[in-house]
């Protein structure tokens, strides 16, 4: 049906590659590009071991606009797959403007120097693509992406009116290091070490970080874990998109000793993000310490355990007050049996490649700038199921949330 441009070959990229390389009749050409081609050409490999298909690859620096024209012009891609770093989402966008190629990422942009999470950068390219008869599809990962559609989703079939939202992200796996992140460790950290801000009453709250947890036992045993409360990207177009959330926050599980590292970490000035001097040359500190951190993508051999991820909203439906659950559970050494990556990688992998076909299948096609949760959920849910994350729902679940 169409050539696709994967951009950014590290954990979710070659998730990504792998599973477009599985439906040959939607992606059936595929380049993937990256700044570091060897990384491109170990990928392509596992994909022609294990599926006998050919992908092509490509040298790019994404944080440059004409190198990224060039290849697109060569190329010439129906739509461009960004899974770099969001430092590069408006490079990339601004390419696929120029040459007229549709666009999805899984990240919202952020500037280098300060860690914000907005999406105001990219709302801002709306008219842009609406008037070149293109689209951009923002945030189809797991969280934000699935989160999204699982939110739009039950809000279609499950209620008249939704009132509260909590997002759970669960990872209970482990990977047997003292300390390492399950994806870019600069992203993770900056995110993680964020004020927690959560929507109540039509504004905004902020908190200090990690400031409120509780106990939350996962269905199918997976098991009990400590979530705690945090920003995440998507709460700030849910509680756009859906003007009647009174309530909406983001949990997401930590061990013990992973806040224990990244507290240390902290307090010793190795998450910073400014650059410090050291010896005469500017370092910064975050940058160093991705370093010597384990590489995320080369995790999968060695986790296990599961991920359990889903969104519990109230509202009413005929007049009357109900609770819905809709979750996914991930095997993080399935995933790696199937594409030879853990579960988070996956998760995130999969739905920028459903998200991808929804737009080359003409489902969710549309020009301008668009979230997730402004598409129709029906034809991405039944592709979860289909391709790697099947999902369940409970009515009116036993557990009570803060
Ligand atoms: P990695 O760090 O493993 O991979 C990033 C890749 O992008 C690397 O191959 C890197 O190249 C490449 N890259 C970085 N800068 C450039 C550049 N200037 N030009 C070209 N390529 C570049 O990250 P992940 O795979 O873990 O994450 C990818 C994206 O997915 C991130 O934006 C992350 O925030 C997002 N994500 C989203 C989630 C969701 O659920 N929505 C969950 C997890 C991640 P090199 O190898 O040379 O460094």
């Amino acid at each position: 049906m169409a050539k696709v441009l994967i951009i950014g070959a590290g954990g979710v990229g070659q998730v990504v590659a792998h599973k477009c390389a599985q439906l040959a009749d939607v992606f059936t050409d595929i380049v993937l590009a990256s700044r570091t081609e060897e990384k491109c050409k170990k990928i392509a490999a596992q994909i022609e071991e294990k599926q006998g298909r050919k992908i092509a690859t490509a040298q790019v620096d994404a944080d440059n606009v004409p190198e990224l024209v060039a290849l697109i012009n060569k190329e010439k891609p129906a739509m461009v797959i960004n899974v770099a770093l969001p430092y590069q989402d408006l490079t990339i966008m601004d390419a696929c403007l120029e040459t007229g190629v549709n666009y999805l990422d899984t990240a919202n942009y952020e500037p280098l120097d300060t860690a914000k999470f907005e999406y105001k950068w990219q709302w801002a390219y709306q008219d842009k693509f609406k008037q070149a008869g293109l689209m951009a599809l923002l945030g189809s990962g797991f969280d934000p992406g699935a989160t999204n559609v699982f939110t739009s989703y039950i809000a279609k079939h499950y209620f008249d009116e939704i009132h509260t939202l909590d997002i759970i992200d669960v990872n209970g796996g482990d990977h047997g290091y003292p300390f390492a992140t399950n994806f870019n460790p600069e992203i993770n950290i900056r995110e993680v070490t964020a004020e927690c801000r959560h929507w109540e009453d039509g504004e905004f709250v902020t908190t200090p970080a990690m400031s409120l947890k509780q106990s939350f036992t996962c269905p199918d045993g997976v098991g009990t874990y400590n979530i705690y409360r945090m920003y995440h990207e998507e709460l700030e177009s849910l509680t756009k998109n859906f003007p009647s959330l009174k309530k909406a926050q983001f949990w997401m599980s930590f061990s013990e000793n992973y806040l224990k590292h990244l507290e240390v970490l902290g307090n010793v000035g190795m998450t910073g993000i400014e650059p410090v001097d050291y010896q005469g040359q500017q370092i910064v500190p975050i940058q160093f310490l991705k370093t010597l951190l384990p590489d995320p993508s080369t995790l999968g051999p060695r986790t296990k355990g599961k991920t359990c991820i889903g969104c519990v909203v109230t509202g009413i439906k005929d007049g009357k007050p109900k609770t819905v659950y809709l979750y996914n559970i991930c095997d993080h050494q399935d995933c790696y049996a199937e594409v030879q990556s853990q579960a988070i990688s996956y998760t995130t992998g999969v739905p920028a490649m459903i998200g991808a076909k929804m737009m080359l299948e003409q489902k969710w096609m549309q020009d301008g700038v668009w979230n997730m949760e402004q598409m129709d959920p029906d034809p991405f849910m039944e592709d979860m199921n289909q391709h790697g994350l099947p999902w369940k729902i409970i009515e009116d679940p036993e557990f009570n949330l803060v």
